[in-house]
């Protein structure tokens, strides 16, 4: 007899190299292990069997409950500003990275498994998750990668058989995660927090040869590398900015260096336009309000930034501060050309005038005032590009400022030389008619709790193709109707 080959082909980089990055830990044992959601598009990129992994064995390691073959299971330390205030020492409290694969482009890609019980960094919490927030990862991250935004994604959701309090009983269940790493700002602010330069640089030379591996013999390549984590986060935040997702915890642990969005817990995407929108219950100050991430974006890269002086600069900090201050004051310029860019696009404009951010701010501006669902309106403004308006402008309750800016933009269109029809057609794919709406993802995650997964499962088929209109979806995509009230989210640890 043959035998079996195993589940998953690993190659632990990050347990071989980085001793005393981390503590060796395996998952919690669970009493009754079941598969709800696998990606089978995202296993057979990840060079799985999906067929072998939707078993009762494949249960059991999504669960944590059963150690894969060549898996090195481990829990990550890392350090963390949260809410601005800083934790010395934070890690994976309830989550373990199993191992490493290659995927189908070659890519290194982290299998981590999320609510798989406590780990020494648990600080007093119960190292667990519960189906909705674990469903919610799942849809949210996916909707994001369909929509074209780096993200960490979800590959299968099980439940555990596990009874979890939290604001009552809830079935307990483990996301299983797929990230380019899981290298954060936080990762290096703990080793910086302790002094530990030989570490750091270690971390440093680590982070190169996974995200930025032409920077191996480069000259300066720390001061690269953090040029290279700032650019990857404004094009990041630009995209949040453009579909209206609000990550809610930008905190320093949960920014990444491979530019990656990770750890969806209390995210949502705006509806009505207004830079001051919190959904998170525990953001009371609106530090992270939709508005203020570009600048938060800033402030998390001023922290990692810190960390990287000793490296950039040994002897002399007062350089070390210049040289990273240099390139951490590019953010914003980055991040407007990113967005200018993208709000061109979502308006039919490839080519660029002067006027240009004007007429997007006078758009804004407008749609401020009267509420007007983001999402709407710019996927209604692909139709209005020549023909009737009236879809979109029945979205505001005062058509006057509308109608004077659609002559503007009308006339702005007239200069792109390419005729209304193929305009209205590019728009359509940047403007998505389907985005995770509050009352859908709710509605859902219900259902889960019942046991019913059938209306996350439609869910996520309709968010696969968040461009492409199909009948019979229209409720999907319409904003929430006026009794689902103000939404509010948990952080759902
Ligand atoms: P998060 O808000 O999910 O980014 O988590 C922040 C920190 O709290 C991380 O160190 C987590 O591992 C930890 N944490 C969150 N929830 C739990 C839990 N239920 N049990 C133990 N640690 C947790
Ligand atoms: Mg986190």
């Amino acid at each position: 007899m043959t035998a079996k080959p195993p589940l998953f082909q690993f190659d632990n980089s990050y347990a071989r190299e980085l001793p005393g990055f981390y503590v060796a830990w395996e998952g919690a044992k669970v009493p009754a292990p079941e598969l709800v959601l696998l990606n089978r598009p995202l296993a057979e990129d990840l060079g799985l069997d999906a067929n072998q992994l939707e078993t009762a064995e494949g249960a059991a390691i999504f669960t944590g409950a059963e150690k894969p073959a060549g898996a090195s299971p481990l829990a990550q330390v890392y350090a963390g500003h949260q809410f601005g205030g800083f934790s010395p020492q934070l890690g994976d409290g309830r989550a373990i990275l199993i191992g490493e694969v290659i995927d189908s482009k070659g890519r290194r890609c982290d299998i981590h498994l999320k609510g798989s019980g406590p780990t020494p960094f648990s600080r007093g919490g119960d190292g667990k998750a519960v189906v909705g927030p674990v469903l919610r990862e799942y849809i949210l991250g996916e909707a994001m990668h369909a929509l074209g935004i780096p993200t960490t994604r979800a590959l299968a959701a099980a439940t555990t058989g596990e009874t979890v309090f939290r604001e009552g009983p809830k079935p307990g269940a483990v996301l299983t995660r797929v990230a380019a790493s899981h290298l954060r700002v936080g990762t290096f602010q703990f080793f910086a927090a302790r002094g530990e330069t030989g570490k750091l640089c270690q971390l440093a030379d680590y982070a190169i040869a996974r995200h930025d591996p032409d920077l191996a013999e480069a000259e300066n390549k720390y001061l690269t590398l953090y040029s290279r984590v700032v650019e990857r986060q404004a094009s990041l935040i630009a995209n949040w900015m453009l579909v209206g997702f609000i990550h809610g915890v930008m905190n320093t642990d949960n920014t990444t260096i491979s530019g990656e969005t990770i750890d969806y817990g209390p995210c949502a995407f705006m509806e009505a336009y207004d830079p001051e929108t919190v959904f998170s219950s525990i953001d009371t100050g609106g530090r992270y309000a939709y508005g203020r991430q570009p600048m938060m974006a800033q402030w998390n890269l001023a922290r990692l930034a810190e960390t990287l002086l000793a490296l950039i600069e040994p002897d002399d900090v007062d350089r070390a501060v210049d040289r990273v201050t240099g390139e951490l004051k590019r953010f914003p310029e980055l991040y407007q050309g990113f967005w200018l860019e993208g709000m061109r696009a979502k308006l039919g404009l490839a080519t660029r005038e002067d006027g240009d951010l004007e007429l997007i701010e006078t758009l804004l501006a407008a749609m401020r005032r009267q509420k007007v669902d983001y999402t709407l309106l710019f996927r209604r403004l692909a139709n209005v590009t020549s023909g009737p308006a009236e879809s979109a402008r029945t979205l505001f309750q005062e058509s006057g400022p509308f109608d004077s800016w659609l002559e503007d933009w009308r006339a702005r269109l007239a200069k792109e030389g390419c005729a209304p029809e193929e305009i209205g057609k590019r728009m359509n794919l940047c403007n998505p008619v389907y985005i995770p709406r509050n009352h859908k993802v709710e509605e859902a995650l219900g259902a889960a709790e019942t046991g019913d997964y059938e209306p996350v499962k439609k869910l996520l088929t309709v968010l696969a193709a968040p461009f492409e209109e199909r009948p019979g979806l229209e409720d999907y995509a319409m904003p929430a109707p006026d009794d689902f009230g103000a939404y509010r989210t948990y952080c759902g640890t």
